[in-house]
């Protein structure tokens, strides 16, 4: 898949043409700059995922709704929509060496992406009742326009820009083979992992740089009543008609859903 690295300056591009049309009263001229700044905001964040792109699947990482995408993220770096900043000190906090801030990094948070971009796409569609074309319509939709071309405006012109400095793990799966890479929390918490090929899933264990991997599995009871023994699956092999063989009696059993009568007592 093509990679377009400078998603920055796109945004950057749409922003001016925004903020030109944002002056303008005629409803047409902030309709386009509507449009302009929420192609901004997709940009912005397509920036931001092209960092991730070796711990996501193809159709993660093909997610075009910002709020989505930035989603996907969320849950393999909780920090992926923080602003940061970055200071350069001795470690040994001497008093002749002065911190040195290198600027923050701006980035677009969750909340703003909820706020705006939805909120700006009522405005590219044909308006029925209320009618968002009228004198008090087109005030709030300016300032609206205003306020976020401001956000953008900060994140675009960011002192830093596409800090990442990412410790990561890997391992080849233990099902397919693909090689599994996953970036590491900057505290020592335990995260999962999910291979991007067959969708395993794994724990990794984080304790004083030492690292461990282990295999989410399920237990299933072999369908041979005079066996009955416990059966290794992954856990993302735990699918309707997924057939499974005993080690032990070579019994091929299948998983399946069943619905079963319960009283009105019993609790969900
Ligand atoms: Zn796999
Ligand atoms: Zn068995």
């Amino acid at each position: 898949m093509k990679i377009i690295t400078e998603y920055r300056s796109i945004a950057f591009a749409a922003l001016e043409r925004a903020i030109n049309l944002i002056d303008e009263d005629e409803i047409s001229n902030l309709t386009y700059a509507a449009l302009e700044l929420r192609m901004a905001l997709e940009c912005l964040i397509y920036q931001k995922a092209s960092f991730y792109k070796d711990e996501l699947s193809d159709e993660e990482f093909s997610k075009w709704q910002p709020q989505k995408l930035l989603g996907v993220l969320l849950e393999i770096d909780e920090h992926a929509d923080q602003s940061v900043e970055m200071v350069i000190e001795s470690s040994e906090g001497s008093e002749y060496f002065e911190p040195i801030k290198l600027g923050p990094e701006r980035l677009l948070s969750m909340r703003e992406i909820k706020k705006h971009y939805h909120a700006l796409g009522s405005y590219l569609h044909a308006q029925r009742y209320p009618d968002k074309t009228d004198s008090k319509s087109r005030t709030k939709l300016k300032k609206r326009l205003s306020d976020l071309s401001k956000i953008i405006e900060s994140a675009v012109n960011s002192p830093l820009q596409d800090v990442d400095i990412p410790r990561f793990s890997k391992m080849d799966c233990k099902f397919c083979g693909e090689l599994i890479v996953r970036r590491l929390p900057l505290n020592d918490e335990n995260v999962l992992a999910k291979c991007k090929s067959c969708s395993a899933k794994y724990l990794i264990h984080i304790e004083q740089n030492r690292i461990g991997w282990e295999v989410c599995r399920a237990q299933l009871s072999c369908a041979n009543n005079d066996c009955q023994k416990d059966i290794s699956i992954g856990i993302h092999e735990v699918k309707e008609k997924k057939r499974v063989i005993c080690p032990d009696c070579d019994q091929i059993s299948q998983i399946r859903y069943c619905v079963v009568p319960c009283s009105a007592e019993e609790e969900s």
